[in-house]
């Protein structure tokens, strides 16, 4: 079971002995930083409970395992837009009422858990409450902290850790960008992202341009990469990405990095809370560079 899933060894043990004593809880949360194969491992554990096999589960050999997805036993549930709302809960609450027929479980993953608002999780809470034995819900996760505490109470949770380099490096065929590998912090997910809409040239720009010793030759390069859609629809991601370089820097170069990385944390939080990206950026870029000069100015 599970062979094809890169990394996570441990959570997929405990998951195997669930699935093999078949001592398995009505509401499970897997949490994780995104991207790194939570909701692979979900399915694979969903169609290992919708098998009706003797032997080893999943067999991947009857109908119920190759259609399992199809199967209504089987349900995923996603946001639309950025929320789950109440009406999708609902409608899972019916779906899940009934009976299973081929199979003697029903399971449902509700992907990006987070994104349910209070009405929704309140309502998904009542299925919690009183579920019928054969339902198993998955909640899947990057923030654990948005669910309600009275929703974590009734579920098993299964942390998820970002793949290691090597792992990352073992899933792709084709050797991996140093810049490319460090921007996705262990997610299959941001690499086959970043890959796919040919980013990997932005972000390797995105690192030298912070790198400029002047303004001028900064801010040029900063607006050139920030200009690319794709930099844009990941603006959080590179400014995480940056944090990463400067806690880098601490670490390894023994680099007094504080300053750099309350400026870039308070730019992360503007956007967050909506402000004008553009003078955001703007602002950081100088206080970043005014922020280096100060440092070289102790040195001298
Ligand atoms: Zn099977």
């Amino acid at each position: 079971m599970l062979l094809e899933i890169m990394g996570h060894k441990e959570q997929i043990e405990k998951l195997k002995k669930i699935v093999k004593t078949d001592k398995v809880a009505n509401a499970y949360i897997f949490e994780g930083m995104s991207g790194i194969g939570k909701c692979t491992v979900a399915k694979e554990f969903a169609k290992a409970l919708l098998c009706l096999s003797e032997g080893s589960r999943p067999c991947n050999e009857y109908i119920a395992c190759k259609t399992f997805e199809d199967s209504n036993n089987f349900i995923l549930l996603a946001p639309e837009g950025n929320v789950i709302k109440v009406d999708s809960i609902r409608a899972l609450k019916e779906e899940l009422m009934l009976k299973p027929i081929t199979s003697d479980r029903k399971v449902a993953i509700i992907n990006d858990a987070e994104c349910m608002n209070e009405q929704a999780q309140n309502a998904l809470l009542k299925i919690l409450e009183e579920p019928p034995k054969y339902v198993t819900i998955i909640l899947i996760t990057s923030n654990k902290e948005k669910l309600l505490y009275t929703i974590k109470s009734r579920c098993i949770s299964f942390q998820f850790q970002p793949l290691k380099e090597e792992e990352l490096r073992a899933y792709f065929e084709e050797p991996i960008e140093k810049e490319l590998l460090e921007y996705a912090r262990g997610s299959i997910g941001a690499i086959v992202n970043a890959k796919e809409n040919h980013a990997t040239e932005a972000i390797a720009k995105w690192v030298q341009a912070f790198r400029q010793e002047s303004l001028i030759e900064l801010m040029r390069d900063v607006n050139e990469v920030r200009e690319e859609k794709y930099v844009k629809d990941h603006l959080q991601d590179f400014l995480e990405y940056l944090l990463y370089l400067y806690y880098k820097d601490m670490k390894e170069k023994k680099q007094d990095t504080t300053g750099a990385i309350a400026i870039v944390e308070e730019t992360r939080n503007h956007i967050l809370r909506n402000a004008n990206v553009d003078i955001a950026l703007d602002r950081m870029v100088i206080n970043l560079w005014k922020w280096r000069r100060e440092c070289k100015r102790l040195l001298v």
